[in-house]
């Protein structure tokens, strides 16, 4: 499908909250993917994972993950809340829904939109290894590596993009802009 503006750039004077550029298009979400899945396909045959999905920024991602694998896997999904100030993280999370599966004895793959400090992730690996799953591996859309406070393995990564606020394809800014199939960066009040 074409994307609005092949050009993939808006208006320098584009004002706060508004597209500034597109930083992955559909095609190229599409295409790694598929990768990731097929990576995902062959390292857990026979071992029937369940996809965790993180609310809501990951429910696209996941969508078009699951459906791209070629072995049986079971989804579900976690809402959770930061504590953390405007754009920023504390690491402090509330869960607003919890799983409705036991991950005991389960091969568990989180499913995140980004990984930015770091923190929300260490939050739910710590929250989810207490619950003793066969196995427990991430697989983050993108990876904002230069923001990075903890680090944890990303197994398996989309794209490392830099420090940018970015929008689209299940992320928000202020709740706009989830459903673009693209990633772009958003324009920030300085
Ligand atoms: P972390 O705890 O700093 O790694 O933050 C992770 C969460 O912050 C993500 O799951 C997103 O909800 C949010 N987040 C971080 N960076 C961005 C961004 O560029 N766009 C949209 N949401 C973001």
């Amino acid at each position: 499908m074409e994307e609005p503006g092949t050009g993939n750039r808006e208006p320098r004077s584009a004002p706060e909250g508004e597209i500034a550029e597109i930083l992955i298009s559909a095609e190229a979400i599409q295409a790694r993917v598929r990768e990731l899945a097929a990576a995902i396909s062959r390292d857990y045959a026979g071992k029937d994972p369940l996809l965790v999905g993180i609310l809501r920024g990951a429910a696209f991602f996941l969508a078009d993950l699951a459906r791209a694998l070629t072995i049986p896997a079971a989804i579900d999904f976690m809402a959770i809340s930061s504590y953390g100030a405007g754009s920023t993280t504390s690491g402090v999370v509330r869960i607003i829904k919890d799983l409705e599966e036991s991950i005991t004895n389960r091969h568990v793959i989180i499913v995140e939109d980004i990984v930015d400090t770091g923190l929300t992730l260490g939050y739910l690996l710590s929250l989810l290894r207490r619950r003793e799953p066969a196995s427990l591996e991430v697989c983050a859309l993108l990876d904002k590596v230069p923001r990075r406070i903890e680090h944890h393995r990303i197994a398996y990564c989309g794209f490392q993009i830099p420090d940018k606020f970015v929008v689209g394809y299940g992320l928000d800014y202020h709740q706009r802009h989830r459903t673009l199939p693209y990633v772009a960066v958003v324009r920030l009040s300085a």
